[in-house]
């Protein structure tokens, strides 16, 4: 692949690569995604992984559980020359490429195909779904005969037969299993080029409304009928030879978490109306226009490091388009929109790997993500009260209303850091926005809340006269359930000291939503003598002489194994060695204390992270998406830069080289987050202490001549740029402030 800054472009044609393409050229606007399948349709089934989704809408496969549902396609569309279908199985294919525009936000594709008889006819395919108006998909396709003027005939549908295939959570993916989510609502048609299909998934009753409006190019005749579940529209060319013809496809989607489900169809017949007006290039070049606010603040500039550069861009692109800035109702799930493995639900790699980005360049898209948390605390309480627990408990996997997604209960019941890594994401985004009304109206009840969970969840150890964390599950998942994971431990107290800071800020600043709050949770005044007691008398286990943190009660007695044994394995270690295993040896999936040094960054001395970081790091494997970045980031701190780079490497081009060859299962969200984190916090060396204070402390790759990004903090936006000159730090907008740039105050204003 070309290392191009704004796109990623496949060419010649890599039909064996299909599925890989299929992911890496998702678009998504937030309401909707879908993956980048050839409107054509691929021949082999195994191959291609169809799914077009919209956030927030999920359907049950089992009593409860849910998974994101697969609505019907609207990006297809079948062409036949003189008879002949066009498929890129048959025939020549040649100047093939297929486009995915990052700055723009649009996906296209170019070829010319020559079927039988040497008849040879050039097509382009363009869609886009709008961020300017998130409810319309659009997509443009024309087809022009290079040397006949056979008859050209097209097809497109609002398909509403397709199904999910689910996958299990863990490896081998290979068995799916069919699930139909929809039962078909209704469908009609309005005109000779204008239809609509409503659906309705099958338990949890959302209902989706597509409408889909043509406009046709050249001299052609379109129809529109209802075949089933399918609303199908045809139209019939007579191109002279070099006569461009084809249709632009204005589709308008709109669900029941919208609107009113009698209201949907004339919102959707509208919206397209409205589309159909404005055209497709108008909308498009405002699509675009959205995009380049959303670069002003998100794009970060590489020189000298042309797949650093093109890497970079991939990550934010993939995660701004996924998320649903707007809408706090639903959340980011750790495969975004371009798949439905883990079912579509968001983990903690929301709080702890994406969220930072939105903290930190778009404050209005992070209080969204976290108000999504908010409006999930009855569920997190219920929770809690069925675990004979007081407080909240959140789920390990979360969909669309807060409840445990998670089949497996070693993980779901035992994964509690998920609690402290949501209050976790609060305090930082307190911290970046200074946000004080967020903090009143929800943050200190998340944080007492919660904090009420850990001390009812710690037991007391009267032999060590410490509380414990017992049966717990931490970030390295291929630990099996082991008692005092030090991660859990120390967030669980940094989650306490939260809440302890929440109620001394609240009675002091706002004594009277404080009462009200106080009243309406039934907090008592003893709960912050209980929460003390917790966090200092909290058991963490370490060696002192080597000043190292030792991951859990058994860590140490694990038998000692050699990753570099394994090194050419070509899949995660969970698929070649038995779990029975893996559980009993030394070697980590993913970071866990060298990622709790990173997050409670000023809580731990450079001695004890250096002792952590050479410890954990041989042991690790890496086979969890989310381990390169944090590894980056702490060599970054330590000056270790060879090994902030390889890892930074890694990170950044996960899902593009296809690093764990697991880009066919969708895209790796925390990973696209994480990279952000490399880039800022590793190389810029960015952190916002404990008392608020921006710090930067630059380290740039020996083969960079550059680096530049935007931070968002605290009402303005800094400029960061570092060259081999040294870095320069200046205000973009806001009032005046003081920041720390290598440990010197530094003074900015306008
Ligand atoms: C990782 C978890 C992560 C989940 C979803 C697993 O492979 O080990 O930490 O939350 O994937 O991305």
């Amino acid at each position: 692949m070309d290392h191009l800054p704004w796109h990623v472009v496949e060419a010649p044609y890599q039909p064996k690569e299909n599925i890989y393409w299929e992911t890496v050229c998702t678009l998504a606007n937030g309401y909707m995604g879908a993956r980048g399948l050839l409107e054509e349709g691929f021949p082999v089934e195994m191959e291609t992984f169809p799914g077009t989704y919209v956030a927030g809408v999920f359907d049950n496969y089992e009593a409860q559980y849910v998974e994101l549902v697969n609505v019907p396609d609207f990006l297809n569309a079948r062409i036949w020359i003189g008879g002949e279908e066009l498929s890129l199985a048959r025939g020549r294919i040649t100047d093939y490429s297929r486009t995915l525009n990052m700055r723009d936000g649009w996906l296209e594709r170019k070829f010319a195909w020559t079927g039988k008889g040497g008849r040879q006819t050039a097509f382009s395919f363009k869609r886009f779904l709008s961020i300017a108006n998130p409810h319309l998909a659009l997509m443009r396709v024309r087809a022009t005969p290079v040397n006949h003027s056979l008859a050209v005939k097209m097809r497109t549908a609002l398909d509403g037969t397709v199904f999910n295939r689910r996958q299990r959570d863990w490896p081998p993916l290979t068995r799916v299993i069919p699930i139909h989510h929809l039962d078909i609502a209704g469908s009609g048609t309005d005109g000779p080029a204008c239809g609509w299909l409503g659906v309705r998934t099958k338990t949890t009753k959302v209902d989706i409304m597509e409408c889909a409006r043509l406009v046709l190019a050249g001299r052609g005749r379109a129809r529109t009928r209802v075949e089933g579940a399918r609303l199908v529209q045809e139209m019939e060319f007579r191109p002279g030879k070099g006569e461009e013809c084809g249709f632009d496809k204005f589709t308008a989607v709109f669900t029941s978490r919208d609107a009113k489900p009698a209201d949907l169809k004339r919102l959707a017949l509208r919206e397209s109306q409205g589309a159909v007006q404005a055209g497709f290039d108008r909308l498009l070049a405002a699509h675009r226009e959205s995009w380049r606010t959303r670069w002003d603040n998100a794009d970060i500039r590489i020189s000298g490091d042309a797949g650093a550069q093109q890497g970079i861009r991939f990550n934010l692109f993939q995660l701004s388009q996924a998320n649903a800035r707007d809408d706090s109702g639903v959340n980011l799930a750790a495969k975004l929109l371009s798949h439905t493995r883990y079912k579509g639900n968001c983990f903690w790699d929301t709080e702890i790997f994406m969220f930072p980005f939105f903290a930190f360049t778009d404050p209005h898209a992070a209080r969204n993500l976290l108000l999504y948390r908010y409006r999930m605390l009855p569920a997190a309480r219920k929770r809690a009260r069925e675990h004979w627990m007081k407080g909240a408990m959140y789920p390990w996997m979360s969909a669309h209303d807060g409840s445990e997604q998670c089949e497996s209960w070693e993980y779901g019941e035992c994964e509690i850091h998920i609690t402290a890594d949501v209050a976790y994401a609060i305090d930082q985004y307190l911290k970046a926005t200074g946000d004080e009304e967020f903090f009143v109206r929800h943050a200190a009840e998340v944080f007492v809340e919660t904090a009420r969970f850990w001390t009812q969840r710690v037991c007391w150890n009267a032999r060590r006269r410490r509380y414990t964390l017992l049966s717990v599950k931490g970030p390295d998942e291929y630990c099996s359930i082991t008692n005092n994971n030090m991660f859990t431990n120390y967030m669980a107290c940094f989650n306490l000291e939260l809440a302890e800071m929440a109620v001394a800020v609240m009675r002091r600043r706002h004594p009277g939503e404080w009462r009200r709050l106080a009243s309406r949770i039934g907090f008592k005044d003893g709960e912050i003598a209980e929460w003390q007691d917790v966090r200092k008398k909290m058991y963490f286990n370490w060696d002192k002489k080597k000043d190292l943190l030792i991951q859990d009660d058994t860590f140490l007695d694990k038998q000692d194994d050699d990753l570099g044994k394994y090194a050419d394995r070509k899949k995660p270690l969970v698929e070649i060695m038995p779990y029975e295993r893996i559980m009993r040896v030394k070697l980590l999936r993913q970071t866990d204390v060298v990622l709790l040094n990173y997050l409670l960054n000023d809580k731990f001395t450079r001695r004890q992270k250096l002792a952590a970081y050479r410890f954990y790091e041989p042991m690790t494997t890496h086979d969890s998406s989310l381990s390169y970045n944090t590894h980056s980031i702490m060599a970054a701190e330590l000056g270790m830069k060879g090994a902030a780079y390889a890892y930074f490497k890694k990170s950044c081009r996960l899902d593009l080289d296809d690093e764990l060859g697991a880009a066919k299962s969708g895209i790796h969200g925390a990973s696209l987050g994480g990279t952000w984190q490399t880039v800022v916090m590793g190389f810029g060396g960015m952190r916002v202490s404990k008392n608020g204070v921006l710090s930067f402390r630059p380290l740039l790759p020996d083969n960079w001549t550059g680096l530049s990004f935007k931070v968002a903090f605290r009402g303005r936006i800094i400029a960061v740029g570092i060259d081999r000159n040294g870095p320069e730090l200046s205000l973009v907008s806001g009032a005046p402030i003081s920041v720390l740039l290598n440990g010197k105050k530094v003074a900015l204003s306008r």
